[in-house]
């Protein structure tokens, strides 16, 4: 008979394991609080526009190769390389930087300001890719099962990098480059990892050869959520059924084996094992109401930053404005040093534009065009109340007609905002955290939430709060981590 697994959760995690389960001859069946599948791999569709809800590219592509061939499927999407990979404008300065791949297009850019920009970039690389391929496999592509397994691990990365790890990533950055500007452009990176380049360990500009030299960056084509409602589409054709607006709220168990879990009906779902794609440590501690895991633990604990993101419809189409772009102020590092703990720091907000229509003229009606902005913003430990949210995205809105020359207010014809209370309440993120938990040392590798619970054999996790981090190929990584571990489990 073929063994049960029952998967809290429909984010890109909690799908691709289902794929690999099911192609390997697993029953699978899938539990989602919302009324659609993704996570915050989300769509929004309003007033005939369709926006991404949060991710808006990604990187490490052969990570989707490797999975279909694994799971013996077509990829059920299709993504397009992005040059430029995107531009940073700041404020006070007409030039627009375009961050190209090409690394002789790309020291064009900076030739005022940084005229030897091109052998420190090598250098840079050299030093970034060394990071990367020393580490991805031996580090980040593990399951461990003891601490001295992965310090083990540890010793075996080649110990020139040993300096690195008790750096910050914008202290790395800055032995490299000398220009002020260069300096915020390259780190700007640290932040896709949900702190800053000031509290990010300098072993993550390994990020850097990610985006400029390995693999770059990747849209999808129809927008982000086509990867969802492809691999929605490989489940259906499988007959796994989703049970949507089904919210797991409890348990049951019975000699220390868990016996089943309760939906907010009542309702009992049991299964031979569980995967849970619901946020790691957020679930450990509300639901299986770990003491290790309480709320004033999970305080403790280092959280990514929150995010405001909002929605707009335009009806006039900006020719003047990229795919993606990064629009920052003049004071970067007061700026990040506070953007985690100070809404303060909300007045000249730093964001981010995504023009999904550019590429994707069916996400909006003619003529017009559809925008995503992301501004990152202290989470709802150190900023509750949001009653101010329509001042915020006004002063960005106003702050971004003045960037591109055209006041788009009087032509807004679809407006949504989700501030860290949206993120928290819909998919049940603490403290509306956007990224989950953060990497720093503590909270990478053996020592972040493991993907095996500590009480329940039964039990497994996947997604951005367990191994290996967040990000849409650390999900499809952690899909096969997991994956690993039921197959064991089983055996
Ligand atoms: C604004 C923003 C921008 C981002 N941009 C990028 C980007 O450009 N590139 C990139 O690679 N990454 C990006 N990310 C990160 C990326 O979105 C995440 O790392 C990834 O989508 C996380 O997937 P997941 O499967 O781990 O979790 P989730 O997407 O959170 O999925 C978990 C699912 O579990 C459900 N759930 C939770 N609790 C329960 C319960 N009790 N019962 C039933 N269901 C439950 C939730 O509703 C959700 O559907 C961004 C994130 C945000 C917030």
């Amino acid at each position: 008979m073929k063994r049960k697994v029952l998967i809290v959760g429909a984010g890109i995690g909690g799908l691709a394991t289902a794929i690999r389960l099911v192609k390997n001859g697993y029953d699978v069946e899938i539990m989602e609080k919302n009324e659609q599948a993704g996570g915050r791999l989300n769509q929004i569709k309003k007033d005939g526009f369709t926006f991404d809800t949060g991710p808006s590219f990604f990187s490490m592509s052969y990570e989707f190769e490797e999975f279909a061939k694994e799971c013996g499927i077509q990829l059920p999407f299709e993504y397009v390389e992005l040059d430029p990979l995107y531009t940073v404008n700041f404020r006070g300065d007409d030039k627009t930087y375009f961050l190209y791949k090409d690394i002789d297009k790309l020291a064009e850019q900076f030739a005022d300001i940084e005229p030897d920009f091109k052998e420190k970039f090598e250098r840079y690389m050299e030093k970034s890719g060394a990071l990367f391929h020393d580490t991805v496999d031996i580090v980040i592509k593990q399951n461990f099962d003891s601490l001295a397994g992965y310090v083990w691990a540890l010793m075996r990365v080649n110990p020139v990098h040993i300096p690195v790890l008790f750096k910050s990533f914008w202290k790395h950055v800055t032995q490299y480059f000398s220009s002020s500007k260069a300096q915020q452009i390259i780190s700007l990176v640290a932040f896709f990892l949900g702190r800053t380049p000031f509290d990010t360990m300098g072993i993550y500009s390994l990020l850097s050869y990610t985006e400029f030299r390995h693999d770059g960056y990747y849209n999808v084509k129809g927008g982000m959520y086509k990867i969802i409602e492809g691999f929605v589409d490989v489940l259906n054709k499988e007959k796994v059924k989703i049970h949507y607006n089904t919210e797991i709220k409890g348990f049951e168990e019975k000699n220390g084996t868990l016996k089943s879990l309760t939906d907010q009906n009542g309702k009992s779902w049991s299964a031979d094992s569980y995967l849970i794609n619901s946020d790691a440590a957020w679930f450990r501690g509300n639901i299986f109401k770990r003491s290790s895991y309480a709320l004033k633990k999970l305080d403790k604990m280092s959280w990514t930053m929150g995010y405001l993101t909002f929605y707009i419809g335009l009806k006039r189409k900006l020719p003047q404005v990229n795919h993606h772009n990064y629009y920052l102020g003049t004071n970067y590092k007061d700026y990040a040093e506070n953007v985690i703990k100070n809404p303060g720091t909300l007045q000249k907000p730093y964001y981010y534009v995504n023009v999904l229509s550019k590429h994707n003229n069916e996400c909006a009606p003619e003529g017009c065009e559809s925008l995503f902005f992301v501004c990152p913003v202290p989470n709802l430990y150190f900023k509750q109340d949001w009653s101010d949210k329509d001042e915020i995205v006004d002063s960005i809105l106003e702050d971004f007609s003045k960037r591109i020359g055209q006041n788009i207010k009087d032509e807004i014809v679809s407006r949504t905002i989700y501030t860290p209370e949206e993120w928290q309440n819909r998919f049940n993120l603490h403290r509306g955290s956007g990224l989950g938990l953060s990497h720093n040392m503590n909270q990478i590798g053996i020592m972040r939430p493991r993907n095996v619970d500590e009480k329940f054999k039964s039990v497994f996790y996947v997604g951005a709060s367990t191994v290996p981090g967040a990000g849409i190929p650390m999900a499809i990584i952690s899909s096969k981590l997991a994956f690993k571990r039921i197959q064991q489990h089983v055996s």
